[in-house]
């Protein structure tokens, strides 16, 4: 029996993984491989808890759009930087 990576299903629990090997990893887990299904098992739950901590991102995305409405472009300043040279940024006077 050939057995996914470890790689393989942390794509997997993530949902990222195309649609056709998430469906023969979802049939080789239906076959009943023990040994991918433990592996899948703590994934899933390294993805829970990964996905809890990402629940604290938003305020931060928040301060970076209360940012770039109040004139500066804290994703885009490498692109930006050459035609914002001309404004001086108040924060950093
Ligand atoms: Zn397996």
């Amino acid at each position: 029996m050939n057995h996914f990576t470890i790689w393989d299903w942390a794509d997997f629990s993530r949902g990222v993984a195309d649609e056709k090997t998430s469906a023969a990893m979802q049939a080789h887990l239906s076959s009943g491989c023990s040994r991918c299904e433990r592996t899948v098992r703590v994934l899933s739950g390294v993805t829970a808890m990964a996905r809890g901590e990402a629940q604290y991102e938003p305020p931060a995305r928040q301060d970076i759009e209360v940012q770039s409405r109040k004139g500066g472009h804290p994703g885009a300043a490498h692109e930006s930087k050459s035609d914002r040279r001309a404004e001086p940024d108040p924060r950093r006077a």
